[in-house]
């Protein structure tokens, strides 16, 4: 083992390898559930360097196929499962892509910006801002994670409805494949059709069948006016309803459609009282929308009240605040994303990150809320989540007075398989935007078909045939 720690020094140079002191920001992951423990940290600056590092560890492991070395690539480490750090056997080597951090190239004619791996996506917002494009992947992590991580688990957010998913973000990358070649796919391209689609295998592949180094990302008009609503719906049917509405209405202009249940606002009314949470009291639910344009602000206000009074007449909207100015607009989006903080505040919970098809969502909540209730009376559901693209954070809290830790101890298990079950029932998916990670490989097998699973096992055994990339990460072979 210290003679490959020697050559991985050799490569990166000694400054750059952790093997000693309290490596905690690397092992542990986000949310803190798992703490690990890596045999070295590696922080490459380089393609190839990457390049060099996975030939040496694949090198070692030829000649000593026991030692269970394996590689665990990391970006911000803001996963939430469980897939970016390592595992307790102290034979994995995290590689941190983060000083892989420079702009290569942004081409305002093609609208295109080519980035490497461990760029902070904030600081790819803000450079495309700059050249006046938009970039527009945006999440709450956006101030820590990585371009890299967004790929490799194909990241989600608030702006899906409009601009799609990270995959639908990227034209072109560059991999280190499990043999430490470089795969060069870097094209600005916006068609091509020559073979198999590599680039969208490696997204979302969470680091389990090669290394990101870099990416060739699409860009858009920066909008010249963004509108933020507030509206308060009787119902997920009216909720679901609206939607419709604000398509119609509002067409490519609709980058935003959030929804929030009632309790899960209680929650940040209650532990971070200063937001002021809007018309929450009196619905059992709120939608937050936003209305992105390329005419005037006042077009946009006049196309976005029309939508909010045709809701009105139509009932599936019962009041509704457009935010006057931007940072009105920001606080709305604020209290949308201390959701999931002031339900941190009020204890331990069981996070789902599930989709159905929108049209079902209301139909799924009812009949999951009702087997919940019935198997442990008084639980209590926080739900909100990204309604625009059927993607819901159905999470569940312990019964007011019952202790987190005992909740999660008993019932776990349970409610993970009610909810999973219900959604399988409901033709959705158990994981919409994080990811499979470790935390929920076993889950993938009981709910992905065996026959998609076989095909999965079939890639990973052919690009990665020595299992060095990310072991027992999505997919165990
Ligand atoms: P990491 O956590 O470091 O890694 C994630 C996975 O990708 C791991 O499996 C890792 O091995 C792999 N990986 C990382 N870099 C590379 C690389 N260069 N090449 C190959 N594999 C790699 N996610 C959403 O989709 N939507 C949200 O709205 C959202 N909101 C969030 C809000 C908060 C507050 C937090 C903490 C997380 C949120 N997430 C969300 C989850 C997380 O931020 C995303 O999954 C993000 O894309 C991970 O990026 P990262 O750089 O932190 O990756
Ligand atoms: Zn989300």
């Amino acid at each position: 083992m210290q003679s490959l720690l020697n050559e991985l020094r050799h490569i990166v140079g000694a400054a750059h390898v952790y093997t000693d002191g309290d490596l905690t920001a690397w092992e542990q992951d986000w949310r803190k559930r798992s703490h690990g423990k890596a045999l070295a940290v590696l922080r490459p600056a380089s393609t190839e360097e990457v390049a060099q590092i996975v030939k040496a560890c694949a090198a070692f492991c030829t000649a000593n196929p026991a030692s269970g070395v394996s590689l665990v690539p990391q970006g911000g480490n803001t996963g939430l499962v469980v897939g970016g750090t390592p595992d307790l056997s102290g034979r994995q080597i995290v590689l941190s892509l983060q000083r892989l951090n420079a702009v290569r190239n942004l081409d305002s004619d093609n609208m295109t910006m080519t980035v490497e791996a461990g760029c902070i996506l904030q600081n790819l917002q803000e450079r495309a801002e700059e050249a006046d494009l938009l970039f527009p992947l945006s999440l709450a992590a956006e101030g820590t994670c990585t371009i890299g991580g967004n790929l490799a688990t194909n990241a989600g957010g608030t702006q899906v409805v409009r601009y799609g998913n990270t995959r639908d973000l990227c034209l072109g990358l560059e991999v280190v494949t499990a043999q430490g070649e470089v795969w060069q796919g870097l094209t600005g391209l916006r068609k091509d059709n020559t073979g198999y689609d590599l680039r969208n295998l490696y997204i979302g592949s969470e680091g389990t069948l090669g290394i990101i180094t870099a990416a060739t990302l699409k860009l858009y008009p920066l909008p010249t006016a963004q509108l933020t609503a507030w509206a308060a719906v009787p119902t997920l049917e009216d909720a679901v309803s609206l939607l419709g509405l604000a398509h119609r209405h509002l067409g490519a202009g609709l980058t935003g459609f959030e929804v929030m249940g009632q309790f899960a606002l209680s929650l940040v009314a209650k532990h971070f009282a200063q937001l002021l949470v809007p018309l929450h009291l009196d619905t059992p639910f709120c939608v937050l929308l936003e209305n992105s344009g390329h005419a005037s602000e006042a077009d946009a206000r006049t196309q976005f009240e029309r939508l909010l009074e045709t809701a009105l007449d139509q009932g599936c909207v019962t009041d509704a605040v457009v935010a006057e100015n931007l940072s009105q607009a920001k606080q709305l989006w604020h209290i949308r994303e201390s959701i999931p903080l002031a339900q941190a505040q009020e204890g331990l919970n069981i996070k789902h990150d599930i989709s159905i098809p929108v049209s079902s969502i209301p139909n799924f909540v009812r009949a999951t809320d009702a087997l919940l209730q019935q198997a442990i009376p008084g639980v209590r559901l926080v739900n909100f989540g990204h309604l625009g693209d059927g993607n819901l954070h159905y999470n569940v809290q312990a019964p007011e007075g019952m202790d987190a830790a005992i909740f999660l101890q008993e019932h776990e298990e349970e409610v993970n398989t009610l909810v999973f079950d219900s959604v399988a029932a409901f033709n959705g998916s158990i994981s919409a935007e994080h990811g499979v990670g470790s935390l929920k490989v076993d889950k993938l097998e009981h709910y992905k078909s065996p026959v998609a699973l076989d095909l999965m096992r079939a890639i990973k055994r052919a690009l990665d045939p020595q299992n060095l990339m990310n072991p027992g990460r999505v997919v165990r072979v």
